[in-house]
């Protein structure tokens, strides 16, 4: 079996293939089909906070399969009870209410159809450099005009502002706006934190004109940042929060959190077949369990701090800034990076792009000194080549 050439053969042409068949991961390491071995700062785009098959979560996996595998929201499950309950405990307080889905945009999506409900209005601003998913009202609000241009027009009423400037965001706020919606830091947009200043006046902003403030944490969120929230870095309280990712410790989920000025939604509103499906849930119960157990907030603001030092070392004339939160790291640099993304590929390590200029690291917060020794080296060794 060949599945680069049955891939090539069946795949539908939108994603960029890398060279690479992995078969199999366990923490924050992946092999290939010859067993070579790869330090995995790519972890599924963020997916893989608690690391490839934690025992945990492989565990609630099968023992959810031989129970019940589906149950539509229609019944009662005891596997999606647990995990309604444990996620709005970690959740700001008064959001108590959560839509359960399968993926990022489905949380967004879900987001602007309760914000749209809720006030009555249209209107959404979403940031430049903005990422929100790629249906068709998710992606109205993504920035990148290379994944929105060629299917327009998307929904109506949604205008960006740039990030980081709050007196624009106070310009573009009125009585038209349903919500504003916000990374705290954005991630595929290049890793741009957020200043707390920016976010908590946005969400003032919100308060005083009557509009939602949704912050989509499907990439910041559950320990990323080295908080369990990137919003408890700023003390923040949206009024909606969309979140996905690692909430299932690797299997698909999505999930909108609903604060109190979300008005009372009613039967038949919206759904979702396979949301909140038990083997998902019981996942997602397993992945919060490991998190909290294994402190892994913490550890990624101590390996992000450490990683982030030994970054700020490399001396490279290619490098014009690195920056971010706990284990979300972009080093930007003064050309493009997709060369080096290769070069780092041959030495051992999977790491991402953001835009053209940034690589970007979300490895596992499991990872270990040690591992995160070998990734600095091999950007090291990879960048000096090609000084
Ligand atoms: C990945 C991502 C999404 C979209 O998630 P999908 O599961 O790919 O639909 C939305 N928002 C942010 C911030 C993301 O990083």
């Amino acid at each position: 079996m060949n599945p680069i050439a049955i891939e090539n053969a069946h795949t539908s042409g939108v994603y960029a293939k890398r060279n690479l068949v992995i078969v199999r991961g366990k923490g924050a390491l992946v092999w290939d089909e010859q067993g070579r071995e790869y330090v995995d700062c790519a972890a599924g785009h963020g997916v893989a906070n608690l690391g490839h098959s934690h025992p945990k979560v492989v565990a609630a996996l099968r023992e959810q399969a031989e129970k019940i595998i589906t149950c539509p929201e229609m019944f009662y499950n005891p596997a999606r009870a647990a995990l309604l309950e444990k996620l709005t405990a970690f959740a700001p307080d008064g959001m108590e209410r959560v839509f359960l889905s399968n993926s990022g945009t489905e949380a967004v999506e879900a987001a602007f159809k309760f914000a749209r409900y809720s006030t009555g209005r249209t209107e959404i601003i979403a940031a430049m450099r903005g990422f929100h998913g790629r249906t068709m009202g998710a992606l109205s609000a993504t920035w990148n005009k290379k994944y929105r241009q060629p299917f327009q027009p998307l929904i109506p009423d949604v205008h960006h502002v740039p990030y980081n400037k709050l007196e624009r965001l106070d310009a573009a706020v009125s009585e038209k706006t349903a919500a504003v919606i916000l990374e705290v830091v954005q991630g595929e947009g290049g890793v741009n934190p957020g200043t707390a200043e920016y976010l908590r006046g946005a969400q003032e902003i919100c308060r005083q004109r009557g509009a939602l403030f949704i912050l989509d944490e499907v990439q910041t969120g559950f320990g990323r940042t080295g908080r369990m929230f990137a919003l408890e870095h700023h003390d923040l309280q949206p009024d909606i929060l969309c979140v996905a990712k690692s909430l299932g410790g690797g299997v698909p989920i999505g999930a909108t959190l609903l604060g109190e000025r979300v008005r009372e939604l009613h039967p038949g509103l919206h759904g979702s077949t396979f949301g909140g499906n038990p083997l998902s849930a019981a996942a997602g119960v397993a992945a919060l369990d490991a998190l909290v157990e294994e402190d892994l907030p913490r550890r990624a603001a101590e390996m992000g701090a450490y990683l982030m030092g030994e970054l700020h070392r490399l001396e490279s004339p290619l490098i014009r800034e690195v920056r971010g939160l706990g284990l979300m790291i972009g080093i930007e640099l003064k050309q493009k990076v997709a060369p080096y993304l290769a070069a780092l590929q041959e030495h051992g390590v999977l790491a991402l792009n953001a835009g053209m200029n940034v690589i970007r690291l979300l490895p596992p917060l499991v990872i270990t000194r040690e591992h995160v020794d070998r990734v600095v080296q091999a950007l090291e060794e990879t960048l000096r080549n090609a000084e």
